[in-house]
């Protein structure tokens, strides 16, 4: 049995997939020329195939445009430069066609990459893609491929990116990954594709071969490999168990978010794209407290254009049907590249340039995307919300633009909702201690505790090994918490977390008694939040917070809650 983190709950028992890169070694052999190009222009084909075949497979899932880097990988793969550079390169030096398509992939990458030019650097990407298919087909090796899966299994992976996660089918009943934590993006994808997960299990890779039979117990956070008949009984009961109780909750599908003694909350979902809409409705969901739009620009091989972001935002804000949509601006950087955008190297990429920073260096990127939030504001109630802030500065800087491009649109002649609500994360200490500051400013907040917690306990949050500091019961983190709701009310604002915090079943009687406002939470969590809410009195939950605030360590507070609540 091996122990990892709970990421996304639920109990699968499958057999195993792993999804690990094949390692291409090249060695440079000589060859006879007229048989390394046969094998060359039949690997060449297979590679067409298969990627043709993945298109034709993704196609059932994903939209055009997220389809479209497909083309641009077809495209790449019968490009007759390649072609015609890989067999010249074998004739001229007599070499093994593997070593040659090596060489001229390396040769074209590095000229790409270095042109002053977004369009040429996504080519770079794509050649890269493509070469190492082709590279693996030359030698024989699988590449693993999610959306060919045809029968029950269970992902183990070293991680899983979101273009991993785009390729999960029905028969992916959960995944295992080595590295992250509760708050790492796979973890959080997994819970709004509700699979089960399981993250942080390092020794994973190592324990579980393709075919394995495991136990996947994200309830508890164990996957079990192998397991005796016996084991896999009693895993079967709690499977059912599992279900019968998510059945249950379906009572409260329509019951309102309020405490015993009358004080209503709102109880949101989080959500990474158009497609993630119908589970935070069929979960209850009263809102959208985060759309990490993010997922738009991750999913894509181009920057997503103002008109393709203009279609999202309008279904999704259509798709609520006039419930509040809070939209955060591109939070891209850390652990959330883009395969066509050269970040800058950094030691440390989550102190760096990343969210709002680089919008507001990159005005060009973050003017589009505003002008298409603007334009779809008239489809909806829209907010919103600009990430990573930490100095009032950038918050009105980021909010002259929004007011820059509102203008320029309304002198364009086009429609714009009059009631845009413009705010911001609180996910950086500094932002949470200046809080009644920012309200002045900000019409709302929006707690962001997966980076609060990460940045306050200067832990980061991708990391197995510090995964213990991730601490929402610690006093210091209710504190930053109690103190941004605070300053929020003292202005009339109102204030949101979406942080995963929101959604954790003991962290939810100390909010609703600090008088958080809106709670926004993976569209699992949302029914059992409000079966919480519904049986705590709000009066009492106010002694609880203020009990817990003067507690010194987590484990402290988290006892006091469960004696008081349980
Ligand atoms: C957060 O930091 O709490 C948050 C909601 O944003 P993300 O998890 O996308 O960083
Ligand atoms: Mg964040």
């Amino acid at each position: 049995m091996l122990k990892g983190i709970a990421a996304s709950s639920g109990i699968a028992i499958a057999k195993v997939y792993k999804l690990e890169q094949p390692k291409v070694e090249i060695v440079k052999k000589e060859a006879v020329a007229a048989d390394e190009v046969k094998k060359f222009n039949d690997a060449l084909e297979k590679t067409k195939r298969d990627i043709e075949g993945i298109k034709e497979r993704a196609a059932k899932r994903l939209s055009a445009e997220e389809l479209a880097v497909f083309d641009a990988h077809l495209m790449m793969a019968s490009d007759p430069e390649l072609a015609s550079q890989i067999v010249a390169t074998i004739e001229n030096e007599n070499v093994n066609a593997e070593y040659a398509a090596d060489q001229v992939s390396t040769m074209m990458v590095a000229m790409f990459e270095s042109m002053d030019n977004d369009y040429f650097r996504e080519r770079a990407a794509d050649i890269k893609d493509v070469t190492f298919r082709l590279k693996c087909n030359l030698l024989g090796l699988r590449i693993p491929d999610l959306s060919a899966i045809d029968e029950d299994s269970i992902i183990v992976a070293y991680d899983l990116t979101p273009s991993d996660t785009a390729q999960l089918n029905e028969y992916a009943k959960g995944f295992a990954t080595a590295i992250g934590g509760r708050t790492s993006h796979s973890a959080i994808m997994a819970r709004s594709l509700e699979v089960p997960a399981v993250v942080g299990c390092s020794g994973v890779l190592e324990a579980a071969q393709d075919g394995d039979l495991v136990i996947l117990d994200a309830v508890e956070g164990n996957v079990i490999v192998n397991p005796d008949a016996a084991t896999i009984k009693e895993y079967e009961a709690k499977a059912k168990a599992f279900a019968e109780e998510k059945e249950a909750l379906k009572a409260l599908l329509h019951a309102k978010s309020v405490s015993t003694d009358g004080h209503e909350v709102e109880l949101a979902g989080n959500i990474g794209g158009v497609k993630d809409v119908e589970g935070v409705l069929n979960n209850g969901g009263e809102g959208i407290g985060l759309f990490r739009t993010e997922f738009l620009y991750m999913n894509a091989d181009h920057f997503p254009s103002e008109d393709e972001q203009f279609e999202a935002y309008k279904e999704v804000l259509e798709g609520m049907g006039g419930r509040k949509v809070v939209v955060r601006t591109l939070d891209i950087g850390g652990d959330k590249k883009l395969s066509y955008f050269q970040f800058p190297e950094e030691m440390n990429p989550f102190l760096g340039y990343r969210a709002i920073r680089l919008c507001l260096d990159r005005t060009d990127i973050f003017r589009t995307q505003l002008r298409a939030l603007i334009r779809a504001s008239v489809y909806g109630r829209l907010c919103i919300m600009f990430p990573m802030i930490a100095t009032v500065k950038e918050f009105r800087d980021a909010k002259a633009i929004f007011e820059e491009e509102k203008a320029n649109l309304i002198a364009e002649g086009v429609q714009v909702a009059d009631n845009i609500e413009v705010g911001m994360m609180v996910e950086i200490p500094a932002a949470a201690v200046n809080a009644d500051n920012f309200a002045k400013e900000a019409d709302f907040f929006s707690i962001g505790t997966n980076d609060l917690i990460q940045y306050s306990m200067a832990a980061d949050r991708m990391s197995e090994h510090v995964s213990y500091l991730y601490q929402p019961y610690n006093p210091s983190i209710l504190r930053l918490v109690k103190m941004t709701i605070d300053g929020a009310h003292k202005e009339g604002k109102w204030t949101g977390m979406c942080g995963e915090m929101a959604g954790e079943p003991y962290a939810v009687p100390l909010l609703l008694g600090m008088g958080l406002d809106e709670f926004s939470m993976s569209a699992t969590s949302i029914l059992k939040a409000r079966k919480m809410v519904n049986s705590l009195s709000k009066k009492e939950m106010e002694k609880l917070a203020e009990e817990a605030l003067s507690l010194s360590t987590a484990e402290e507070v988290l006892e006091l809650v469960k004696k008081t609540v349980d």
